[in-house]
């Protein structure tokens, strides 16, 4: 029967872990990530109860990627970071030609934060940059300036293997004009990845309570796809291959951790409001702090959603984040994975977007024209009907 034989382990041995420190700053006003901002006393308990989540894996468990995001894991200072890349080196052995990522923001990227992180064998650090302009950074609330950025770029690079930058386009008042300069002060930097995103307003938010208020206007929809369509121009002419949807990198440069999300593999994830997913199993933990480490130290478990898919939701699922890889949908791993044929569940859709020409079907893969990219979140919607 469709969906039910054995699967392809991908889904069923997590090889990736991610570990979510959620301490920052401030809150900037249009995060909606699991933040803790302004209470740093907090930081050595929540390190206890981490080692307690962690230990509840009862043996080391090897790991080819690791992912510590968040939040700001450089806000630790630096006994908590050489604490914390500690105890991950313990529970998360990092399996040779390992990719190890550790978030950082420009302001807290000092040198002997650099040199724990180098020596505790970390390839990459994707900076929150978000942007060079000082007028954008004050609307995003971010603490950094420019020169933060340089700096950092300029430093981390001597000690770590590959920087990425994070930047935002599409912020209330900014022009092309802004995000091309943007693009080529990163592109100056000399650095391997860079993923772009679109400004969101999630709810609840401060920037959503502002745009509700009639205090901030979104960009109109047109310029915020000439800025997206620029990026995929630009970063492309200089060498970057648009491997994702959101992401660019230079040959060799990808970041493999989140392949595996966009290949919906299983992968481990510990800390504040931390996800994972193994065996079409996924789960997640609390976001609320007192909760996290109550439940840790007293050795429950600190998940509060638990939800296993059906093998037709998972084959869904997996359809959907495959189709923002630049290789798109590939039948035969897709059969494979999934134990669904492409076209028995997807096939009058996938031919009614080949037409719009926002698919392109080779008959051996299925992925999206630069038109598709353009709309890619409506497409998504468009399967899952
Ligand atoms: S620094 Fe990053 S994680 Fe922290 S509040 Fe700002 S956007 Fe969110």
């Amino acid at each position: 029967m469709k969906g039910t034989r054995q699967l392809d382990s991908p889904w069923l041995h997590p090889r990736a872990a991610y570990v979510h420190i959620p301490f920052c700053l401030q809150h900037c006003s249009y995060c909606d990530f699991a933040v803790v901002a302004g209470r740093d006393e907090r930081i050595d308990e929540y390190l206890d109860a981490l080692g307690c989540e962690l230990r509840g894996l009862q043996e080391p468990h090897p790991v080819a990627t690791l992912f510590v995001g968040g939040g700001t894991p450089t806000h630790l200072n630096c006994v908590q970071l050489e604490r914390l890349l500690d105890l991950l080196a313990t529970w998360l052995p990092l399996e040779p030609g390992h990719e190890y990522t550790v978030e950082a923001n420009p302001e807290t990227l000092t040198d002997d934060r650099i040199a724990l992180l180098a020596s505790h064998a970390v390839t990459r650090l994707s900076l929150g940059a978000q942007s060079f302009s000082a007028r954008v950074l004050t609307a995003l609330t971010r603490s950094h300036h420019a020169a933060d950025i340089r700096r950092s770029v300029t430093r981390a690079r001597e000690r770590i293997d590959t920087v990425s930058l994070d930047l935002i386009f599409g912020v209330p008042g900014t022009t092309l004009a802004d995000w091309r300069q943007d693009l080529d002060e990163t592109l100056s930097l000399g650095i391997g990845h860079v993923s772009t995103y679109g400004l969101t307003y999630e709810k609840g938010t401060l920037l959503w309570k502002q745009k509700r208020d009639g205090q901030v206007h979104a960009l109109d929809e047109q310029t915020e796809l000439t800025m997206y369509e620029h990026s995929m121009d630009r970063l492309q002419s200089a060498g970057f291959e648009h491997y994702e949807i959101s992401s660019f990198a230079r040959p060799g440069r990808r970041c493999r951790h989140n392949q595996v999300y966009w290949a919906n593999h299983a992968y481990l994830g510990f800390g504040l409001g931390a996800a994972r997913y193994v065996n079409g199993t996924r789960e997640v933990n609390t976001r609320d702090l007192a909760t996290y480490l109550d439940r840790c130290r007293s050795g429950r478990s600190p998940t509060m959603q638990s939800e296993t898919l059906s093998p037709l939701d998972r084959a869904r699922e997996t359809l959907t984040v495959q189709l923002r890889r630049a290789e798109g949908i590939e039948r035969m791993s897709f059969h494979a994975q999934t134990g669904f044929d492409l076209d028995e569940l997807a096939g009058a859709t996938i031919r009614r977007l080949v037409e719009l020409a926002l698919l392109a079907d080779n008959g051996i893969s299925v992925r999206l024209t630069r038109r598709g990219k353009c709309v890619a979140d409506s497409l998504t919607l468009e399967f899952l009907k």
